[in-house]
């Protein structure tokens, strides 16, 4: 009873082993509970070492140090496995081997040496179960030879299973703390990890920011109800609303009424989950409309829906699309509008645009046109040389004057136009023209009019010169011939005056004095119509010297004295010094006396006539004022115009064909001077100006 207490006692010893030590310390614990109960002398706990299939010891009792390599050298030196032993028998069964008395063992088993070495004379091996696993041993040796009861076994198998679980349970537990190591690893991996994905999102996130930041389009987050959630500056910029005013508020705030449902028709897609975009206008906060462009898309942002858009401001965009349009409705117009034939052409000759005005050039229609090639409507000269300029433009020559064609209209009537053509090109290479023709038909035909006009007029110049010739020259010879006999005439008259050739009555004195001054103003006038014929051809033969013009004035009016005395008309002269001028003394007293006493002829008896001279800077300046009948204003230019009389019949009144002033006129002008009628209506006035010598003229070379 005493041994079976003992037991009992050792049993609850190990069931009591604090199981928070060291795993070799408590199976030393349950060997040395073991051995003392058992009062043997010593015992070795061995576990089995994994794959390799020895065994180790883990736990002793009574054993030296040394022990397990002693075991080991006698395996060795026996070239036997330590698995060979009663313990590995134990450990292929399962069941406990019992060695009574080590003497009376059969020989030639190696092992029996040691255990006679060691001094032991019983042995029990034990089995330490797993399940069905066996794990190792629990072995207790005895120094006297020794009967194992049933109690004994019975107790050292339980010790045997207490310390398979405490070898099971720590190798649990340190199963268990790798496993912890690992989760530990695991976990600091997985922290990694995710400040990883932390840095990565943040990276993103900053990255992301930074993308919607410098976007220069609006970035838009809008909840499920439509307000605003996020947004970035560009938006503000396009909207024109500040942020306080939009984030939290529905996004209809900023849509022109107008627009509202067009808008919301584009809300209900997108809350269907139709991605797209559209142009709608937008409200500024001081109520400007602007356009804007905005795509969009639901997604889910932490679970809830939002709605992501992407706000392009395109209103200077549709100010010049409309402009555009605009222009080009513009260019429409003026193109098919215009006045001038408008075309264009393609790079090898086909038509491929014209307005209203080349179609009616050429007489037909668009669809007749459009397509056809050039050579169909020009004259095959037209064609090489529209060709050859073409060739020029293609070398970047340039064409100097406007190329003319001579077009064919669809009717067949030529007509001619004048272009102006630039070339289209798409790089360098030209492929087409762009034309602006005019039609210069009617230029080209009045043209032809003015030429053969002028060559008519150049005719009849040349006709008219040669008779003119004639002309000049039947007067000149005309009045020679009558000058010579008119000169024999009067000579022979005077003879019979003046008595040389034998007494006459006083009655035939008279006639013979009528004859006389007759056959003189004949004798004038021929002398008229020399001086006129000689000034046509320009045969004056002016004698020029310096000479007084108060000497011309004096003698011209002493010339015209008696004529003036007969109608009792008075000449005032009011003359200042004069210098002297250069000229032909003998032609300016005949175009002073012409003009007195044409005053004479056109001044009524009792009249006067004024000769009035004055010194100007450069010029002489000499008027001969009358009392006559005047000179109407609109006949002024003209009485200087060779046979001019105002009145016809004056020739039979006051004599005279009309010359007098043309020769007046042309000596004056042969002095570089001029000469002017003015007249008030109650007289008139003959004004002459004729330069100084000093100013540097020399008249007549
Ligand atoms: P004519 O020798 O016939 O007078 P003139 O050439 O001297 O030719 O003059 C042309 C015309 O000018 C005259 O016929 C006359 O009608 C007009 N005429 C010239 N001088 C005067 C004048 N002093 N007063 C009015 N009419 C004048």
């Amino acid at each position: 009873m005493e041994g079976e207490k003992r037991k009992l006692k050792a049993l609850s010893d190990i069931a009591s082993i604090d199981i928070t030590l060291e795993f070799n310390e408590i199976l030393q614990r349950i060997l040395k509970i073991t051995c003392e109960a058992m009062g043997a002398q010593s015992g070795t706990i061995m576990l089995v070492d994994g794959g390799a299939e020895e065994l180790r010891m883990v736990a002793s009792y009574g054993l030296g140090q040394d022990y397990p390599e002693r075991v080991h050298e006698m395996a060795r030196k026996a070239g036997v496995p330590l698995t060979s032993s009663p313990s590995g028998t134990v450990l292929r069964t399962g069941k406990y081997y019992i060695v009574p008395n080590v003497l009376e063992e059969p020989r030639g088993k190696p092992w029996l040496n040691l255990t006679k070495e060691l001094g032991f004379s019983s042995i029990i091996f034990t089995p330490m179960k797993k399940g069905s696993e066996n794990i190792g041993l629990l072995n207790v040796y005895m120094a006297q030879p020794h009967r194992f009861t049933d109690e004994e076994i019975d107790f050292i198998t339980i010790a045997a299973s207490q310390a398979a679980s405490v070898v099971q349970n720590a190798r649990m537990c340190s199963r268990l703390k790798d496993n912890i190591q690992e989760l530990k690893g695991y976990r600091e991996h997985l922290e990694e990890k995710i400040e990883e994905a932390h840095k990565k999102l943040y990276d993103s996130e900053k990255y992301l920011r930074v993308i919607v930041g410098s976007s220069s389009d609006g970035i838009t987050v809008v909840d499920e109800q439509g307000r605003f959630e996020f947004a970035n500056d560009s938006f503000f910029r396009i909207i024109e609303w500040t942020r306080d005013e939009i984030i939290g508020n529905y996004f209809i705030k900023i849509i022109p009424e107008d627009m509202n449902e067009l808008v919301f028709q584009q809300w209900n897609k997108v809350q269907e989950g139709i991605p797209g975009d559209f142009e709608t206008k937008i409200i500024t906060q001081s109520g400007k409309i602007k356009c804007v462009k905005v795509a969009h898309v639901l997604t889910k942002i932490r679970g809830k829906k939002k709605i992501v858009s992407i706000t392009k401001d395109i209103t200077e965009n549709k100010k010049l699309e409309l402009n555009l349009k605009e222009s080009e409705v513009k260019y429409r117009d003026l193109f098919e509008n215009a006045e001038d034939p408008m075309y264009t052409i393609d790079a090898s000759g086909n038509f491929l645009s014209i307005n209203n005005a080349g179609l009616r050039l050429l007489a037909c229609t668009k669809d007749e046109l459009i397509g056809s090639h050039i050579s169909r409507w020009i004259t095959p000269e037209s064609l090489k040389a529209g060709n050859e300029n073409f060739s020029k433009l293609a070398s970047g020559e340039s064409i100097q004057s406007p190329p003319v064609y001579e077009m064919i209209s669809k009717n067949g009537e030529h007509r001619w136009v004048e272009t102006r053509v630039r070339t289209i090109k798409n790089g360098d290479k030209i492929t087409g023209i762009h034309g602006i023709a005019r039609d210069i038909t009617e230029k080209m035909r009045l043209e032809q009019q003015l030429k053969e006009f002028h060559e008519k007029l150049k005719k009849s110049y040349e006709e008219l010169i040669e008779a003119d010739r004639l002309r000049t020259e039947f007067v000149s010879n005309i009045t020679h011939e009558l000058l010579t006999p008119l000169t024999s005439i009067k000579g022979f008259t005077e003879l019979l005056h003046d008595e040389t050739t034998g007494k006459i009555s006083s009655e035939q004195k008279k006639n013979l004095e009528i004859i006389l001054r007759n056959s003189d103003r004949l004798i004038g006038l021929i002398k008229d119509l020399l001086d006129v014929s000689r000034l046509e051809k320009n045969r004056f033969g002016l004698q020029f010297g310096l000479v007084p013009v108060e000497d011309i004035l004096l003698k011209s009016a002493q010339d015209v004295q008696p004529q003036a005395k007969c109608k009792e008309i008075t000449i005032v002269q009011d003359v200042e010094p004069l210098p002297r001028i250069l000229g032909d003394e003998g032609r300016l007293i005949q175009v002073i006396t012409n003009l007195l006493s044409n005053s004479i002829k056109f001044t009524p008896q009792g009249g006067t006539i004024t000769i009035a001279a004055r010194e100007n800077k450069s010029e002489i300046k000499i008027s001969i004022t009358d009392t006559g009948i005047g000179i109407p204003p609109e006949k002024l230019s003209r009485i200087f115009d060779r046979f001019y009389q105002i009145d016809g019949s004056s020739s039979r009144k006051y004599g005279g064909m009309g010359l007098g002033l043309s020769i007046c006129k042309s000596i004056i002008e042969s002095h570089y001077g001029t000469i002017w009628a003015e007249s008030n209506g109650l007289g008139s006035t003959f004004h002459v100006i004729l330069p100084k010598p000093e100013n540097g003229k020399n008249p007549g070379s």
